[in-house]
């Protein structure tokens, strides 16, 4: 598991528990009700003695006013961010600076378009195929419907302020169309695809809660569109390629998927 390259400040913080017991599937973004610099953010995550302070808090990820991205917490380790076990455990955490105190506690563009960035970046990484805002607490945990959360769903904290909060339906949009999967792209006419000289067609089942499909077959294609858990597809064809170890072309021609996350049916 990586970080992000777009860091410019690391100062790990010793308040954290370790790997984290879930894959990540989700992203909290918070606002740090006051403005930092990633510096100052990074030095409050540290303790006196440099041993864990259960009273203290952190995060994966800082962003200032001046759109820079510090890293407190490896993304493969789970931060004391949200006030739920949890949320941290599946999601990367983000502190972003607030360039004017109390609500709505602004971010600047500088932060907004950082933020947009850096999870653009840790979806990426991390096989989060799209972001999904609905704005509904009672979707907590249903990463199919809605894989963004926000503190003040754990707390009784207005975190990430109402400024970020109205915006996070803009975050996903942009994060989506930096990931070639924005709901509202229109969809691409595709022409079914003739299975391979001598390969018998067959058909799995999608095991992964959702999976990229993409222009062939290696994460270094592009990302075309997402499946979902369960749904059943024909395989007309089968490549090795970067990221899986086998991928398998769909029937309908609109692209290939790993086959690691597909068990034949
Ligand atoms: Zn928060």
């Amino acid at each position: 598991m990586s970080n992000s390259p777009l860091v410019k400040y690391t100062k790990l913080s010793p308040n954290h528990s370790g790997k984290r017991n879930h894959v990540i599937d989700t992203i909290t973004i918070h606002c740090m009700a006051g403005n930092c610099t990633i510096e100052t953010c990074g030095n409050i995550f540290q303790t006196a003695d440099g041993k864990p302070d259960p009273n203290k808090a952190s995060s994966n990820y800082g962003v200032g006013t001046d759109g820079r991205v510090g890293l407190y917490v490896d993304e493969a380790n789970r931060s004391w961010c949200t006030s739920s076990g949890t949320n941290d455990h599946r999601a990367v955490t983000i502190e972003v600076a607030n360039d004017q105190s109390g609500e709505p506690w602004h971010v600047s563009d500088k932060a907004l378009a950082a933020t947009i960035e850096l999870v653009a970046d840790i979806c990426k990484r991390n096989g989060i195929a799209k972001l999904l805002w609905k704005g509904d607490k009672s979707l907590i945990g249903q990463t199919d419907k809605q894989n963004m959360t926000v503190h003040r769903w754990f707390a009784a904290k207005s975190c990430p302020g109402n400024y970020l909060y109205e915006k996070h339906g803009y975050i996903a949009d942009e994060v989506n169309k930096r990931l070639g999967s924005s709901a509202t792209a229109p969809s691409v006419p595709t022409t079914p695809a003739q299975p391979a000289p001598g390969f018998v067609p067959y058909i799995v089942k999608v095991t992964a809660t959702t999976l990229n499909y993409r222009m062939g077959a290696g994460t270094n294609y592009p990302i075309k569109g997402t499946v979902n858990l369960n749904e059943k597809y024909t395989i007309v064809e089968e490549a090795s390629g970067a990221g899986a170890k086998k991928w398998g072309k769909l029937k309908s021609g609109a692209g290939w998927i790993s086959l690691d996350y597909a068990a034949k049916v």
